[in-house]
């Protein structure tokens, strides 16, 4: 089941600025539905969304044969990729949530083709903040994991077959986020250390933004190689995978740098914190 789980979840942008860059600069990813509010935080779901909900239910579908086929089967990938997309809403609550404690207010969470984003209005103040925001995401997707696996030794056949598979997604979800490369939870977490051992924000985010990078061209040449040799379209999504993180990485250091330049002395700051 390559591609399940594979979620964005973990990336939060911060900045007004980029906010409305996005919003207005990205068309695709700048339009979408309303959902409300959940403790008092709006949910976008981005039009994109609907691209990752065709993507996961077509990856998944065989998933259940030959206990459900048909269109039963495509039924229950379409159950499976809504609950596994509310286990992304749940985990960038949590950053929302953990940003909230540290006075932070979120602008919108998104739900987009490969998972969620979380807008926050403005970076942590130092590298301890930062470092819980980024847990936040993967600790809750850990405890889902966690409760999901509980419940589908409780539950038998196709349902508990279906809180199998969401547990093992969110498990999946917790450790890709947990990569070690910017704009990851991981790589925020990395960000977070180099940036307390060196006090520079700037170039604690260039660092961990080429192994955002990295990650991202492994993910691409793997996928790559894998169509190739494997004779089939469906690794194509790690390749679209790869070139998301790209992105992310190039662009949440662009923001850093945009950062710095409005606060110079923000560095200075926080060493003696
Ligand atoms: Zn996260």
């Amino acid at each position: 089941m390559p591609g399940i789980g594979c979620g964005y979840g973990g990336v939060w942008r911060a900045g007004r600025r980029q906010g409305r860059e996005r919003a207005g600069g990205n068309r695709l990813l700048g339009r979408g539905l309303r959902l409300g509010r959940i403790f008092g935080v709006p949910i976008r779901l981005d039009l994109s969304w609907f691209i990752g909900l065709a993507i996961f239910t077509t990856l998944s579908h065989d998933v259940w044969s030959p206990r459900v086929t048909g269109l039963a089967a495509v039924a229950l990938s379409l159950l499976f990729t809504c609950a596994f997309f509310t286990s992304v809403l749940a985990h960038e609550l949590s950053h929302a949530l953990a940003a909230r404690v540290l006075g932070i207010g979120t602008m919108e969470i998104s739900l987009l083709v490969f998972g969620g984003v979380a807008r926050i209005v403005s970076e942590p103040a130092d590298a301890a903040g930062e470092a819980l925001m980024a847990m936040a995401g993967p600790l809750t997707s850990v405890s889902i994991a966690g409760l999901l696996w509980l419940c589908s030794q409780l539950v038998g056949g196709w349902p508990g077959d279906l809180i199998a598979l969401l547990g093992l997604a969110n498990l999946v979800l917790a450790a890709f986020n947990l990569l070690p490369g910017f704009p990851l939870d991981g790589g925020r977490v990395a960000r977070a250390v180099v940036w307390r051992v060196t006090g520079r924000r700037l170039l604690a985010t260039q660092v961990t933004a080429w192994f955002g990078r990295g990650l991202a061209l492994l993910l691409i040449a793997g996928g790559g190689v894998a169509v190739v040799l494997l004779h089939t379209p469906r690794y194509l999504l790690h390749v679209a995978l790869g070139l998301f993180l790209w992105n992310a990485a190039s662009q949440g250091e662009r923001a850093a740098r945009q950062v710095e330049r409005y606060a110079p002395h923000d560095a200075f700051t926080h060493l003696k914190s």
